[in-house]
């Protein structure tokens, strides 16, 4: 049952898997063996070794091949695991274009790993199709994505970018942690490999470290198997169900999160305390129209600008709904501090030239109940405020 005249929201519950064929059980078996009798001398049976294939891995691999429109799934150790794996795809010599906005860990492993085996790279602002087109490189042999990106969400035109790869014989691979194939399918749009941080909203609880990769075509996927299988980072069979448990409310955790945010981003905009709001749902955001274009929605990720540091620190200390984590897409809303959280290990002026301030704090909202959000932050912004005298008084605060 994985028919596509089915919404996603129904095939996250309904899928081939929805009932084991031996006993029955609506429940996925946790398959623990790490390795498998062979019942004959000459011909193997299907698995052989946990690293290899496991049955409860593949399940996971199925779903998420099937929700993105891809040819086939691979399930890794964290999300970095699965990126690391796919651009171990590239040779010494090739170059990556890649967004200026990226994933902190992608960066450090680009610029601090990567570069050591002689892979090359260039950021780029990945909203200019201009800046894309001009820094492709004879050597250019995967241009990589994020969008919207992290932290300042913007948004990357998928389809734009995607043409002007194949145009150039390069792969496009997408980070879609922040909104899920629920609200975006980057392969239905051109690119070749979609990655995710499974440990963030697919999974949604704050309990796992998980990877996916999804891949457009067999000649991909027979790479990324066999890289799966040589480097080993696999994800074991017990985080797998949590995320194939996860899975199953991902549609409803994301619509309520996402329909939160969009409101609290407007109620942010009309604070004096906040100095910017960032999200793709706002009329003056830049990226709105792409967004609206090819995604199904927003999204349940925000981020705000406070004056500076000294703001953000009584914000924080204030502020009591949301963990101050790192991390994101959890049913419980996550506060975090680029600068020192997600972005540390970019240097200051690294940071500040992508935008990234001492002032800027992101928020991924989970499943509370928005007016208690806006009650709690109300009387954080005021506290945080009082620094510069710009407060509303607390008796004005609705
Ligand atoms: C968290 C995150 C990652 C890294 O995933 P891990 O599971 O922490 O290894 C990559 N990309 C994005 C956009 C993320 O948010």
């Amino acid at each position: 049952m994985s028919d596509k005249a089915y919404s996603i929201q129904t095939r996250l519950l309904h899928n081939k898997y929805k009932a084991d064929r031996q006993t029955g059980a609506v429940s996925v078996p946790v398959q623990h063996a790490s390795t498998f009798h062979q019942f004959q001398f000459d011909t193997f049976g299907k698995y052989d070794y946990g690293r290899s294939g496991n049955p409860t891995r593949e399940v996971l691999e199925d779903t998420i091949a099937e929700l993105e429109s891809g040819y086939k799934g691979f399930a890794f150790a964290s999300g970095m695991a699965a990126i690391s794996t796919v651009l171990t795809m590239l040779n010494k010599g090739d170059h990556i274009l890649i967004t200026n906005d990226v994933y902190g860990g992608t960066y450090r492993l680009l610029t601090e790993v990567l570069y050591k085996f002689g892979i090359d790279y260039t950021f780029v602002d990945m909203t200019d199709m201009q800046q894309v087109a001009v820094n492709i490189k004879p050597n250019t042999r995967l241009i990589y994505i994020e969008t919207p990106s992290n932290p300042l969400l913007k948004v990357t035109d998928l389809q734009g970018v995607a043409k002007l790869a194949k145009a150039n014989g390069c792969l496009t691979v997408v980070d879609n942690t922040f909104l899920t194939p629920v609200l975006q399918r980057p392969l239905e749009l051109g690119a070749d490999i979609v990655i995710h941080s499974a440990t963030k909203f697919i999974a949604g609880h704050s309990d796992v470290i998980a990877g996916l990769v999804v891949v457009k075509s067999e000649e991909i996927a027979e790479q990324i198997g066999f890289l799966q299988n040589s480097l080993g980072s696999v994800l074991g069979a017990q985080d797998c169900w949590l995320v194939l448990r996860g899975l199953k409310t991902l549609q409803v955790r994301l619509e309520q999160s996402s329909a939160t945010a969009f409101k609290l981003a407007q109620w942010l905009e009309s604070r004096n305390e906040v100095t910017q709001v960032f999200y793709p749902g706002l009329t003056y955001h830049p990226g709105k129209p792409i967004q609206t274009i090819q995604a199904s929605g927003y999204g349940a990720v925000l981020s705000f600008e406070l004056e500076d540091k000294e703001a953000v620190k009584v914000f924080v200390e204030k502020v009591e709904i949301p963990v101050f984590a790192v991390s994101l897409g959890a049913v419980e809303s996550i506060l975090s501090y680029p600068a020192t959280m997600s972005h540390a290990a970019m240097n200051k002026s690294e940071r500040e030239s992508r935008g990234i301030t001492d002032g800027l704090l992101r928020l991924s909202v989970g499943l509370e109940r928005y007016e208690d959000i806006v009650n709690d932050f109300s009387t954080a912004l005021h506290w945080a405020g009082k620094v510069k005298g710009k407060e509303i008084p607390l008796a004005n605060i609705k």
